[in-house]
């Protein structure tokens, strides 16, 4: 389920457990048996179409078998590189965001006075911008250490919950400071807003990576 291009993609790269452990297969997508379905009503990520994929009796040649890749390694390494991005990817969301609710704060007058001025108002900008600057370091930091290959995948756990969790607090942060107009379309905070809800989700949810993390400094798998 939710495999993104899964209708317009001519392979899919598949990972399958066989009696050899886990296996990575290239489908090309007419092969008999192979189908794929568009899911629809999706509130999120709405540019890019995302797919169920089923495989019924699915036939391959061996030449099929992705070589020298055994075990969760393979697909766990390519997730590793998504979820560093994602670290980076949320933040230019998030920046969006308190860019457009900074200035939107400036302009936009109650009693005669821009609500910037308002220290509710400056409160939220102010933590924001903590957070986001906060982000911006985690994400720098994890760069140069993957630089130096020496960055592990709990740091990118740590680098893919908070910046995917805070990205989504600063949206709906900025949201608010639109009033009704944040939840139009006219402005882009509702529309990151929604889009970082699939970001949240996706390449590993915000649960699975605090299990990550937690695993780490226990040592103690809660994953079931
Ligand atoms: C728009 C979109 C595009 C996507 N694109 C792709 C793609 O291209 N390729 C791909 O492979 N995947 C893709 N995904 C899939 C995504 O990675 C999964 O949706 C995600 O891993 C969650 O799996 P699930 O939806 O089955 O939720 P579930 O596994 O049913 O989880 C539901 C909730 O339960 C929690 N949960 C589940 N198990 C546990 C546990 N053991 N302990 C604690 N909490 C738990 C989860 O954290 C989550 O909060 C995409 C998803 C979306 C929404």
């Amino acid at each position: 389920m939710w495999i993104t291009n899964g209708t317009v993609a001519d392979v899919a790269i598949v990972w399958a457990q066989t009696d050899d452990g886990i296996r990575g297969f290239v489908v090309p997508t007419d092969t008999p048996g192979f189908s794929a379905r568009e899911i629809h009503k999706k509130l999120s990520l709405r540019a890019s179409v995302t797919a169920e994929l089923v495989l019924d009796n699915v036939r391959l040649p061996a030449s099929a078998m992705l070589p020298g890749v055994r075990g969760l390694k393979g697909p766990l390494a390519c997730l590793n590189e998504a979820r560093f991005g994602i670290a980076f990817g949320t933040l230019g969301a998030a920046r969006d965001c308190l860019h457009t609710a900074l200035t939107y704060a400036i302009d936009r007058e109650q009693f005669d006075r821009p609500i910037a001025g308002y220290q509710m108002t400056q409160q939220k900008l102010a933590d924001m911008t903590l957070e986001l600057g906060k982000g911006m370091l985690l994400a720098l930091h994890l760069g140069r250490l993957k630089d130096q290959h020496a960055i592990t995948p709990e740091q990118v756990s740590l680098g893919k919950l908070n910046n995917a969790r805070e990205a989504l607090a600063i949206a709906r942060e900025c949201r608010s400071i639109l009033g009704g107009n944040g939840i139009t379309l006219e402005y882009p905070i509702i529309r990151h807003m929604n889009n970082l809800e699939s970001v949240f989700t996706y390449e590993g949810t915000n649960e699975m990576h605090t299990l990550i993390i937690g695993q780490a400094l226990t040592g103690l798998p809660a994953f079931r």
